[in-house]
């Protein structure tokens, strides 16, 4: 089957006349269809689709933005199941994770529709007599949406729920490997009731990304990828004086105190490392397990990992899918080869799946005694490999975890409560669970990381606005006369 771009409301053919076909990573046989290779002309259209469509956008009251929007939350609730369905064909995890994908857009749908009537600006004293000063938030304009294929649903829906909410519009570059569940998301904004050019979907790789960066009526370029695409936006975007916010890589630690409930540690590794094939950005792929209890923990997770069931996610007893391309099953079998080279102590897995050949599995692996300086202690390797590092107290687990150039998530287990709250303090990263893995964010919540993996912006929760607004300032006199600031009142 053939799949269109959706501009101005209308599904249409690439302007390129090309296509590129989309497999199923679970089975290489299973093509879901062929996608638009878009070029140029095609972002072109989109943006002007889009900016015709804003001059009217930005003037809909708030509130009645907020309305479109959760209708959205109420369709993608009623499609769920059919685009979990969706979702899991073309990049692998579980059903029961793409529901989750799902719900968290769901969540965003309702959380940000609401919003739209608590966009508050402040009103404050004017240090003249009959004079007011207020400020409020005003959309940006057309944001150029451009994303990974992890969450398919829900990354796109924390940045382009709340743009629209805010009166944005949005030209969404849908990563490759995910481009058919961008399509369900156009059609239930278009059944929600949003205007046409509001929202558009432009398929291709980095050529259609890079005339989205390079366009000179887009003003905000919203991101989610690896560090080196995003990094290279951004210098970009500077030239180009452009908002940019950015949502990049990580390499999340877990550390496992000596007074930790180690049970529950173990279903928390299981689920942080393995969840999703290791293929979140949030994912625990370093574990940092304070000396008395290192030999015992590593020990429970090598009587559990390796029962997990590989296989397709539409099969409902799978528990670990593929990973999502030849590529990354490159990437992954090479930092194997690496931790041969490096000589680290393989406890299990290292190696693809051999009976699961028609798709691109691998076995869930851990390496134990990695030194920091390791390759596979410090690269994101994006796949369902753990490394395992011992410390013998907090100061020393605490710069383990530190010792990274990401800053996504992080993680401590322990019943102690100085523990925690020094781990909170002192832990570099944007988001720190305490007795819970590196994974699990909410939609109402402040989502973003520090160091390589962001610059400075925060998605989800109410911090999202400062990213897709900017503050207009007002100052209304009323005296009847000229008031000079600063120089007349003092
Ligand atoms: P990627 O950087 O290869 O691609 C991301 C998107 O950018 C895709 O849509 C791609 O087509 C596009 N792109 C690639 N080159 C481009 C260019 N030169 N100009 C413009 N666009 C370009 O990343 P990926 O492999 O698809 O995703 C995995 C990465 O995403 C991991 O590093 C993961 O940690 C990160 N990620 C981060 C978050 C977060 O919220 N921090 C969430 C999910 C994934």
């Amino acid at each position: 089957m053939q799949f269109k771009n959706y501009i101005n409301g209308k599904w249409v053919t690439p302007q390129s006349e090309k296509y590129f076909k989309n497999i199923n990573p679970a089975d290489k046989n299973d093509i879901i269809g062929e996608f638009p290779d878009s070029n140029n002309a095609d972002v072109n259209n989109a943006t002007d689709a889009a900016k015709d469509a804003y001059a009217s956008w930005r003037r809909t009251p708030a509130p009645k933005r907020g309305d479109i929007l959760r209708i959205a939350g109420d369709i993608f609730n009623r499609r769920k199941d059919e685009l979990a369905r969706v979702m899991t064909r073309e990049m692998g995890k579980p059903v029961f994770e793409t529901k989750g994908d799902i719900q968290e857009a769901i969540d965003t749908c309702y959380y940000a529709g609401s919003e739209t009537r608590r966009l508050f600006g402040n009103t404050v004293p004017s240090e003249m007599n009959d004079k007011m000063n207020l400020s409020f938030r005003v959309p940006i304009g057309i944001c150029g949406i451009i994303t990974a294929w992890n969450f398919p649903i829900a990354v796109p829906s924390w940045k382009i729920i709340p743009a629209l909410a805010a009166g944005n519009v949005v030209v969404f570059k849908p990563s490759e490997d995910s481009p058919h569940s961008a399509n369900i998301f156009a059609e239930i904004m278009e059944e929600a009731g949003l205007p046409k050019g509001v929202f558009n979907v432009v398929h291709g790789a980095a050529e259609v990304g890079n005339s989205i960066v390079e366009h000179k009526d887009i003003n905000l370029i919203g991101f989610t990828g690896s560090t080196k695409t995003g990094n290279s936006i951004a210098s970009r975007c500077g030239q180009l004086n452009k908002k940019v916010s950015l949502e990049m890589g990580g390499k999340n630690a877990m550390i496992v105190m000596d007074d930790a409930d180690l049970e529950t540690a173990l279903d928390g590794i299981i689920w942080g490392a393995y969840g999703t094939t290791g293929q979140r950005c949030t994912a625990t792929s370093r574990l940092i397990i304070h000396e008395k209890v290192y030999d015992n923990f590593i020990q429970k997770i090598v009587e559990k990992a390796p029962k997990l069931k590989l296989g397709a996610g539409l099969d409902k007893t799978t528990e670990v899918g593929p990973v999502i391309n030849q590529k990354a099953f490159n990437k992954i079998s090479n930092y194997f080869d690496i931790a041969k080279s490096e000589g680290l102590n393989l406890q299990f897995g290292g190696k693809r799946k051999d009976s699961l050949e028609n798709g691109f599995f691998i076995e869930p692996t851990l390496y134990s005694d990695v030194p920091q300086d390791s390759k596979l202690f410090q690269e994101e390797i994006f796949g369902p490999v753990l490394v395992a590092t011992k410390v013998s107290n907090l100061q020393e687990a605490i710069d383990a975890a530190n010792n990274s150039k990401y800053g996504l998530s992080s993680s401590i287990f322990t019943n102690d409560v100085r523990n925690s709250w020094i781990a909170i303090r002192e832990l570099e990263a944007g988001i720190t669970y305490v007795n819970a893995p590196t994974i699990g964010a909410e939609a109402h919540m402040p989502f973003g990381g520090v160091k390589g993996t962001g610059n400075g912006h925060r998605e989800g929760g109410w911090t999202v606005f400062d990213i897709f607004t900017e503050w207009k300032t007002v100052y209304i006199d009323y005296s009847g006369s000229l008031q000079r600031a600063q120089i007349d009142n003092y």
